[in-house]
């Protein structure tokens, strides 16, 4: 196994799509063969995660990445250098002992993810195999269902959006590149429509249309709109899938949801308990082909939580993206409680590949769906789409068919599914 051998471990800062910086880890094994990863960082981040470490200074803002940077070359470098590639488990658990906290903030959680990624990259690579077979083994070959951004709003976007994603997932495609042949004539079909109402089409970080609407019903009425112009059924051939975020919409003053564009829009402010943003869901439900939704209460909501899966748990698919945070101790706490069905799974949440396996392993087993999910600040890494087919997660949340960052994760796709020819399979689990 000496080919295996960890003979170096460099990271570089380069730049995300948001134009922040963040890690790009290079591991070169013995026999000379290398494998990079680079490390994603979201917007809209849940109080659960594992910790990113930014220097904190004046460089961009205080999000620099230089002590994680340095953390890989040294501290990380000198406990790893001469492993065993092939032993991530062993590596990953290392570097979680040698960090020693508990959210990973000593080394910080997007040094020992870039390594942990680049870890895995390089067996595949020194191994002629591609990512998602080194990872998944020989029967990988389910391609996932894409749940495609079309507009964007939330917190963290100056619209009058509330809640931070609409999709599609184009249920009735019999492939993945059918899925994204509909969902791109849907997108394009979206933009006319934008136009047509003469509406703003910029574009928000997932690559989603930010124009301002008035509520959540009447995007979803432009996006009936959309799939319609673009010659496909609503329900039949497209779904839909929010993403409220809720955990950014709650007021801890008064233990309630606050929509501050509905608010803008209809003059009068808009406030929800847990009751009523059940109430509010289940009304969605009933009037659109609305088949998920992720995080629509927050983080800590337990009661809330437990009151929407009672309601629509056997419905729909209730995602829980800040609420598990990728960490199988929390899932295996909402299993419990009865709370969602289905898990948000992002690599860069808990901080090394090994755990990200173990939380879409315990979500399996407790009957849970699992969607494999970039962040709003991405990089032209498809780590995750090789991820997603490894894991047969069946679902992939991975923003519009737009912007390098996001569509490099649907073109690795594109050509898994090549490859892996007819043998790929492709249903929603
Ligand atoms: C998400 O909430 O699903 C998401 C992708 O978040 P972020 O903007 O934090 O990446
Ligand atoms: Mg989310």
């Amino acid at each position: 196994m000496k080919e295996y051998e960890i003979l170096n471990v460099h990271a570089v800062e380069i730049i995300d799509s948001i134009g922040n910086p963040t890690l790009d880890v290079t591991i070169k094994l013995k026999d000379g063969i290398t494998g990079s990863a680079s490390v994603p960082s979201g917007v809209s981040i849940g109080q659960y995660e594992a910790m990113e470490l930014r220097d904190g200074d004046k460089r961009h803002n205080g999000y620099g990445v230089e002590q994680a940077v340095t953390n890989v070359n040294t501290r990380i470098a000198d406990k790893i250098i001469g492993m065993n590639a092939l032993e991530q488990v062993k590596i990953d658990n290392l570097l979680i002992k040698a960090d020693g906290t508990d959210n990973k903030k000593k080394y910080g959680s997007n040094a020992i993810l870039g390594v942990s990624l680049a870890c895995a990259r390089a067996c595949a690579n020194a191994l002629s195999i591609p990512l998602y077979r080194y990872i998944g083994g020989i029967n990988t070959k389910l391609l996932p269902l894409p749940m495609i951004n079309l507009l964007n709003g939330g917190k963290n976007v100056r619209n009058t959006i509330d809640i931070k994603e609409f999709m599609i997932a184009p249920v009735g495609a019999d492939s993945f590149s059918h899925a994204m042949e509909m969902a791109c004539e849907i997108f394009s079909a979206m933009n006319r429509v934008l136009i047509f109402r003469k509406l703003s089409t910029g574009l928000g970080d997932d690559g989603g249309f930010i124009p301002d609407l008035s509520s959540a019903s009447e995007v979803l009425d432009v996006m009936m709109e959309a799939v319609e112009a673009a010659g496909y059924r609503p329900e039949i051939d497209i779904k839909f899938a929010i993403d409220v975020a809720a955990s950014k919409l709650y007021d801890e003053n008064n233990d309630m949801y606050y929509f501050p564009g509905e608010s803008y829009m209809s003059g009068k402010e808009i406030y929800r308990n847990a009751e009523e943003m059940v109430q509010y869901y289940e009304d969605l439900v009933n009037r659109y082909p609305l088949y998920s939704i992720e995080d629509g209460l927050g983080e800590n909501d337990i009661k809330g939580w437990k009151l929407l899966t009672y309601r629509l748990g056997d419905k729909i698919q209730l995602v829980g993206d800040d609420l598990f945070a990728t960490n199988e101790k929390r899932i295996i706490y909402g299993v419990s409680n009865k709370m969602a069905n289905s898990v948000l799974i992002k690599p860069n949440q808990i901080g090394t590949l090994t755990e990200t396996l173990n939380a879409v392993e315990i979500a399996k087993c407790a009957g849970y769906k699992t969607i494999i999910s970039h962040r709003a600040g991405d990089t032209e890494d498809s780590f995750i789409a090789d991820l997603a087919v490894a894991v047969s997660s069946g679902q992939i949340k991975t923003g519009a068919p737009c912007r390098g960052d996001r569509v490099a994760k649907y073109n690795r796709l594109l050509k898994i599914e090549e490859e892996i020819g007819k043998d790929s399979k492709f249903f929603l689990p």
